[in-house]
């Protein structure tokens, strides 16, 4: 061990032990090392070889976001390796569950399952992340990254960087891939129905069959297609017109319920509904961005009542 790095391991001893006096609880908060350049420029953004004084940044981690298991694209995590329990590395979070991510050595893409994210290195080009070892369970994160606290130039909020822009410029019926190649959304155009939480497109007017259905949270539309969303488990659900198998469906960005979809319909005069979509007016926007407000008298139980 060299001498700089023999004094530097016993000053950041000292610079860890005092700051855990500071620290109120290391179940709400911690401190962190961050060794190596994965994560450069967010972390350790000087060229670590030409350095001739390695420092390892020093970070804030809450844990707070433990109790819920919430989290953003673009959060900065620590979680312990899939691979090794005992190794704890940080990266960003770029995909949640039922994101797509675009897996760029097979063109293939995958779905981030329910509980389980995915992870990734700012500096991609040196990052062993889930581009290797795949999602990763959210039971993994022991915390969020939320300030630099060493080095003292760089003392700071750590930015929430979205890792894929949201919103694309053209309004075409186009496969839009995110700045980083991840997240695919189908951009709509026209008067489009939009997820009430995120804006991502889901329907637009043209596909609109018939706005006289109700859902648990009141009115509801049927369209002969939905996109931008995922699927739940196969149901048989007693419905005001007879049994129908349906999946409901959830907003690929968010994750919101925003509908479900008519697998079969057991009733030979239901079953045009095979295959269509319900969004519930309550969960979206109109094409005006109008929201609908739940009305008491549209409070029925039971997922669907026709009156086509
Ligand atoms: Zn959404």
């Amino acid at each position: 061990m060299s001498t700089p790095n023999f004094l530097f391991g016993i000053a950041k001893k000292c610079f860890t032990v005092g700051l855990i006096s500071l620290t109120i609880s290391d179940r709400y908060v911690s401190l962190i090392a961050i060794r190596g350049s994965s994560m450069s420029p967010t972390f350790n953004p000087q060229d670590k070889i030409s350095a001739a004084f390695t420092m390892d940044d020093y970070a804030l981690v809450e844990k707070f976001c433990l109790e819920k298991y919430k989290f953003l694209p673009g959060d900065v995590v620590v979680f312990r390796s899939p691979s090794n329990h005992k190794q704890k590395n940080v990266k960003r979070i770029t995909a949640l569950p039922g994101d797509w991510v675009n897996i760029s050595s097979s063109y293939d893409a995958v779905m981030i399952p329910e509980g389980h994210c995915w992870v990734e290195g700012d500096n991609s080009a040196c990052s062993m992340d889930s581009r290797s070892f795949g999602p990763i369970p959210l039971g993994l994160v022991c915390g969020r990254v939320t300030h630099v606290v060493w080095p003292p130039n760089r003392v700071g909020k750590l930015d929430r960087k979205a890792p894929f822009s949201l919103i694309a410029a053209e309004e075409d019926f186009i496969i839009n891939i995110s700045s980083m190649g991840r997240l695919f959304l189908i951009n709509l155009e026209g008067r489009i129905y939009t997820c009430k939480h995120c804006q991502t497109h889901l329907a637009v007017y043209s596909d609109l069959i018939s706005k006289s259905f109700h859902s648990r949270t009141g009115k509801a539309y049927l369209f002969d297609k939905v996109v931008n969303v995922t699927t739940g488990e196969k149901e048989e659900r007693m419905m005001m017109t007879g049994v129908h198998t349906v999946v409901d469906t959830f907003c690929v960005r968010c994750g919101s319920l925003v509908g479900w979809r008519y697998d079969i319909a057991h009733e030979k005069s239901q079953k045009y509904k095979e295959g269509r979509f319900i969004l519930e007016r309550f969960k979206v926007l109109g094409p005006d961005g109008s929201a609908y407000s739940m009305g008491h008298e549209d409070q029925i139980s039971g997922s669907e009542v026709d009156e086509v």
